[in-house]
């Protein structure tokens, strides 16, 4: 039987740094520690949902993400007794986060591993999130394929994971007496992921045909693919989440095993637990399940850092299929994690004023007042692990041009560059994103997304608690300022998407 503990050898240290003392035979050594019990019958896993990959303001991102893949949440309830986030670190590395909320009987429990397409390897695309898929597919020395999803399935909980460019994480929501048979599956597969050459080959054709059906055969997926490719000259976010055909074509089990055996570590790993549960409660079962796993390498996120862009580029697709021409323009902007203090506040309140809503400039200049737009927007995908992208998009509507629309996009952009914004817009926009974590602290489930993808992008706990502060803190002379040093109309990336029309 292979198992991963015999394949480390065989594995390049690439993406690592050992840490104080530690040698590869020591990690060996380490990786036979763990044993969790047998606990489920076998049964097929039932239908998992797609990998998300959304590029948007992390809050907003969060509520997206969480009304695609999450099928049960806490109901919203009067009283707002919510806890506070506690946080600490088990003695092999691993962080844990609890936010008690006792409103209804239910926890979502999350493991965010630091690891996403971003950090492949050069020609090895498309990795991180085929380790997700097999992490569903494959046995573990403990259980055989598919009792995590039969014991899911049986107390009525849910479960499903997702792959982004800088984290992938699993989750299951479940009622508080389940949490620690979720924790000692999810522990279990951290570590004992026993993958088969036919594991490799079956699950391979699956992502595969989810590239085929959600990239290939969607035009707009296929300008966004070719949009970031143009955007990103040397920074890896210009590699699709799901990866480039002909290399998903080549993974093997090597590469697989390679890359479950570098990453999928407690101390790569942050556990996000929210609903009805005490932090005390949590930590005795973490400390039972997690922290019998053996802390692997520490690992060093070390990316290309992305030139300074001196042109204006453009990538047009023509497609029969297409029938609502559309346009969308991107910068290379900062984000949360290599801001400086404020400035993705700021580009947070830009996006917000400029495209958030049905009562922004863009909104009301394009749709509204001029009526040449029938869709226009703007975001800001503040939470990534590097510099990040600034969005702005529209399609017309009736005999307006998308160079109309642009044209008016460069004149709004000018405006706010030369005269600011107004206290009173900036207040509603600061108001709207104050509120918006307001709502989402009545959820467990946005909780949990909230603080796992902060803190899987360089964030803290604190970075999560204080951030109504800092937007409240941002002066519009900063979102002036960024819109000035960001938006810059010839420093740009835009893509068309057009109809294919008779000659
Ligand atoms: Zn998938």
């Amino acid at each position: 039987m292979k198992t991963v503990a015999h394949l480390a050898r065989r594995c390049p240290p690439a993406h690592l740094r050992p840490q104080q003392g530690e040698t590869g035979t020591q990690r060996l050594q380490n990786e036979e520690q763990i044993t969790l019990p047998r606990t489920l019958p076998v049964d097929p896993p039932p239908q998992r949902e797609p990998l998300i990959e959304l590029r948007s303001h992390w809050l907003r991102r969060a509520f997206i993400a969480t009304a695609l893949v999450l099928s049960t949440t806490a109901p919203v309830l009067a009283t707002n007794n919510h806890g506070k986030a506690t946080d600490f670190l088990l003695d092999n590395g691993m962080e844990v986060v609890v936010i008690p909320d006792h409103r209804a009987p239910v926890v979502t429990h999350m493991v965010w591993y630091n690891i996403g397409s971003a950090d492949e390897q050069p020609g090895k695309s498309g990795i991180a999130h085929f380790v997700e898929h097999l992490m569903f597919k494959a046995a573990t020395i403990n259980h055989a394929a598919g009792e995590f999803d039969r014991a899911v399935a049986e107390i009525g909980g849910s479960h499903n994971a997702f792959t982004d460019y800088d984290y992938t994480a699993f989750y299951e929501t479940v009622a508080p007496s389940a949490l620690e048979q979720m924790m000692s599956f999810e522990a279990d597969r951290m570590f004992n992921l026993n993958l088969t050459d036919d594991d490799i080959k079956t699950e391979r054709d699956v992502i595969l045909e989810e590239r085929r059906s959600r990239i290939d055969n969607n035009p707009q997926a296929v300008m966004d693919e070719e949009v970031d490719a143009t955007l990103w000259q040397s920074q890896p976010y210009r590699i699709p989440v799901i990866g480039w055909m002909q290399e998903l074509e080549k993974l093997n089990w090597n590469d697989a095993v390679c890359f479950y055996n570098l990453y999928y570590r407690p101390n790569n790993a942050v556990l996000v637990v929210t609903g009805d549960v005490e932090p005390e409660t949590v930590k005795a079962l973490a400390e039972k399940t997690y922290g019998k796993v053996a802390a692997g390498l520490g690992l060093a996120r070390i990316r290309p850092v992305e030139p300074e862009q001196n042109t204006k580029r453009t990538v047009t697709l023509t497609d029969a299929r297409v029938s609502v021409p559309r346009f969308s323009t991107q910068w290379v902007v900062p984000s949360y994690h290599t801001a400086e203090p404020g400035e993705a506040e700021a580009l947070d309140l830009l996006a917000e004023i400029l495209g958030g809503n049905n009562r922004s400039r863009l909104y009301q200049q394009l749709l509204v007042k001029q009526g040449i737009a029938a869709e226009a927007g703007a975001n800001f995908g503040g939470t990534m692990l590097d510099a990040t992208s600034f969005t702005i998009y529209g399609s017309p509507r009736g005999d307006a041009k998308i160079a109309d629309l642009e044209a008016a996009v460069d004149a709004e952009i000018a405006r706010i560059v030369k005269d600011g914004v107004t206290d009173d817009e900036l207040d509603e926009a600061k108001d709207r994103q104050v509120r918006s974590v307001i709502l989402a602290r009545d959820n467990p489930a946005y909780m949990a997304l909230m603080y796992g993808a902060t803190l899987a992008t360089g964030g803290s706990v604190n970075d999560v608690e204080e951030w109504p502060d800092r937007i409240r803190k941002v002066t519009a002379d900063q979102v002036k300022g960024v819109a000035g040093r960001y938006l810059v109309p010839d420093h740009s990336t835009t893509g068309y998407l057009l109809p294919k029309t008779e000659k």
